[in-house]
């Protein structure tokens, strides 16, 4: 049951267990049927408390549901509490979830007043070690998490993969009389990796109902073979992310890319954009592209959407490229206000067009749009509400009004 109906064209959600991620009473559920879940992560120096604690507020202000933070050194350990004092006091429930490499099972131990306030662990199984130093670190982390209730990602990159178990399935590999390329055998490896940590978990006492997949790698081919695997050999709920994705429009398109053909086959329960941030840039950009992933798939809605055509010779102006910018920008800064007074709006549509071609039309089936005027056309902007032409804007005063109409809208 809670499985939502899919969007026509996308296969159903894959049926899986449920993990709760919570903090302060509320609570975060990925998989069983939930809506797919938003996170990102800081780039911030967990040690600096309250620039790290001020980032997981705008992330979460943008709409991330779960802010992962690096936590690499006993100085990051000793401020997450810190961090997490910091969010409460902003009323910032958004869960926190640690990402550890290679020293986790020390962290955790070392500073329990972190492990109690992170509502989540990352766990590398492929950087703890090897051999029995590996199987016990692993299994230090476990009991923490039992201990704690915490639940945990068993999170397995593409760049640090078990060498070991890599070795065996290799050797097994060559031995066999029709051997799979190296790369499928990569692949398996990642796959395999994360299967068995995870029944290893459980078999240290955790709660299978506390456990989430990921095997990141940073090619789409790859990541969509790799999770069609995943999601036929366990009922785990899987996060999903090209890790490495690259800079500006590289890193977004193969992020959708990947994602998005996962997702139509109802393979995924929360995802991460990676991006990697241009210099000065802003990190909610991850959060607002996740969404705008999920919004165009329609599997969940987060801020009206605008509709706008690309321009071309027959738009007079940049007026409607502006307009259609700022729009959407004024959109999304009001959700935080409007989610709350207006339920729905997120899933209303807004048209901004350049010209007569498609203006009218597309400005219809909106829930309200504007058709600017192209060259040669009357300089003057019809505005359609709920598919009705209501009045003709004219003159340089055209966006602001526009605004005012949305507005108007939105309160009716
Ligand atoms: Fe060009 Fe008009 Fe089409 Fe926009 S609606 S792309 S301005 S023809």
């Amino acid at each position: 049951s809670g499985i939502p109906s899919s969007p026509v064209g996308a296969s159903p959600r894959r049926p899986t267990r449920a993990a709760v991620v919570g903090w302060g009473g509320k609570s975060v559920r990925i998989g069983g049927g939930a809506p797919v879940v938003v996170q990102s992560m800081t780039n911030t120096d967990t040690t600096d408390a309250v620039a790290t604690a001020i980032q997981v507020k705008e992330l979460a202000m943008a709409g991330s549901e779960l802010v992962r933070i690096t936590v690499n050194t006993p100085e990051a350990a000793r401020e997450v509490a810190a961090i997490r004092e910091q969010l409460d006091r902003m009323n910032i429930s958004v869960p926190l979830v640690g990402d550890f490499h290679y020293n986790g099972h020390k962290l955790l131990t070392q500073f329990p007043e972190c492990a109690q306030a992170l509502s989540k662990y990352r766990i590398n199984p492929g950087n703890m070690g090897g051999g029995k130093k590996r199987d016990d670190n692993f299994a230090q982390m476990i009991e923490i998490a039992c201990r704690y209730d915490k639940p945990v990602r068993i999170g397995v990159n593409w760049g640090s993969l078990d060498h070991e178990l890599l070795a065996r399935m290799m050797d097994e590999n060559s031995a066999h009389p029709q051997p799979r390329d190296a790369q499928a055998v990569m692949r398996d490896a990642l796959v395999v990796s994360a299967i068995t940590n995870a029944q290893r978990a459980e078999e240290l006492g955790l709660n299978p109902n506390a456990i989430v997949l990921s095997c990141k790698v940073s090619h789409v081919q790859d990541l969509i073979t790799v999770y069609r695997d995943l999601s036929e050999r366990c009922d785990y709920p899987l996060h999903l992310g090209l890790t490495e994705a690259g800079m500006g429009s590289k890193g977004i398109v193969a992020s959708t890319a990947a994602l998005s053909v996962l997702l139509q086959q109802g393979i995924g329960d929360t995802i991460r954009i990676s991006l990697t941030p241009e210099p000065g840039g802003d990190r909610r950009r991850e959060v607002v592209v996740a969404q705008e992933i999920l919004q165009t798939m329609g599997l969940r809605a987060f801020t009206p959407m605008v509709v706008a055509c690309p321009g071309c010779g027959r738009t007079s102006s940049t007026v409607f490229q502006e307009l259609a910018d700022s729009i959407q920008t004024y959109l999304r800064e009001q959700m935080p206000v409007w989610k709350s007074r207006y339920p729905g709006v997120e899933t209303m549509n807004v048209a901004v067009m350049g010209c007569v071609v498609n203006g009218p039309g597309e400005s219809r089936h909106a829930d309200i749009g504007i058709s600017l005027p192209g060259t040669g056309e009357i300089p003057s902007a019809p505005v359609f509400v709920d598919g009705q032409r209501t009045v003709t804007l004219k003159g340089d005063g055209i966006a602001q009004e526009f605004q005012s109409i949305v507005e108007q809208y939105v309160e009716r």
